[in-house]
């Protein structure tokens, strides 16, 4: 099967940060004509508690996390058609929203809304950080209210692609995790996104075996200082990796590397079978 049929839809990234741009072309209106800093820093942790903005966070969450759903399911139909063991796949996701794929649905939805939710306060944070950076060389309030509605439209924009980049893969690696684990699919291919930017330490990782329950520490396998400690394929802030699960061990081209308590080694598929 063509691998990167898991590899999360760009269009769907997309959506998310034309979504997340609307709520900064929002914030924009309500502080426009608004001459003292220290009022629009206000006015935008004001936005914490805007229902409407509430409700719109949910809603964006929601028709982001269903939309992944929908689409993987379609991958993990085209698996099922590939595997021996394919009615347990198409049995499970058909049941699935009333098992524990279902709870990771819903856990996911609620933990984008909350990302949502949040970014007048980190975008409040950002704002007061200038004013006081500006205010110690002795500009003055109007112009420092000017500079900030003029780079308001790229702060914003830049933290709707940061948050769309990093929780459309996010998430998609928990659906795909839930759906693996409800149907005993222990393991995935790390993947990247072959895109030019992935870093060192994912290129690392890329076609590697990792088992869902043991993640590696991508910067510590090529001894490069990280806090990011580990974590699977996807997770990692701006990170376009995901998991490609072992759905068939036939498809799989032996030997091929495995990771396994803290380091990448060269498996037969009968050393790999013996694991698994
Ligand atoms: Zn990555």
């Amino acid at each position: 099967m063509d691998n990167n049929q898991w590899e999360p839809k760009r269009r769907i990234e997309h959506q998310l940060q034309r979504s997340l741009s609307k709520v900064g072309e929002s914030m924009l209106e309500s502080i426009e004509g608004l001459t003292d800093p220290f009022e629009i820093t206000t006015v935008i942790r004001s936005w914490l508690k805007n229902m409407v903005f509430h409700h719109y966070a949910e809603k964006t969450a929601e028709s982001l996390v269903t939309t992944l759903l929908k689409t993987s399911a379609t991958t993990w139909r085209m698996a099922a058609r590939e595997n021996s063991n394919g009615r347990v796949i198409y049995d499970a996701l058909r049941k699935e929203l009333q098992g524990p794929v279902g709870s990771s649905v819903a856990f996911q939805i609620n933990r984008n809304a909350e990302i949502i939710k949040s970014m007048p306060l980190d975008i409040a944070r950002q704002v007061t950080n200038y004013i006081s950076d500006e205010a110690i060389n002795g500009r003055r309030s109007e112009d420092i209210a000017d500079d900030i509605r003029a780079k308001f439209p790229s702060i914003t924009r830049n933290k709707a692609a940061l948050i769309a980049r990093s929780e459309v893969s996010k998430t998609s690696t928990a659906l795909t995790r839930s759906r693996s684990e409800s149907i005993n699919i222990p393991a995935y291919t790390w993947r990247t996104s072959e895109d030019g930017r992935v870093r060192k330490s994912h290129r690392h990782m890329d076609g590697v075996i990792v088992f869902w329950s043991d993640p590696p520490a991508p910067e510590a396998l090529i001894s490069v200082k990280s806090t990011l400690g580990k974590y699977h394929a996807g997770e990692a802030p701006n990170c376009r990796c995901y998991p490609e699960p072992v759905v068939n061990l036939d498809y799989i081209k032996w030997p091929v590397k495995v990771y396994r308590g803290g380091s990448i080694t060269m498996m037969t598929r009968i050393q790999f079978e013996r694991i698994a």
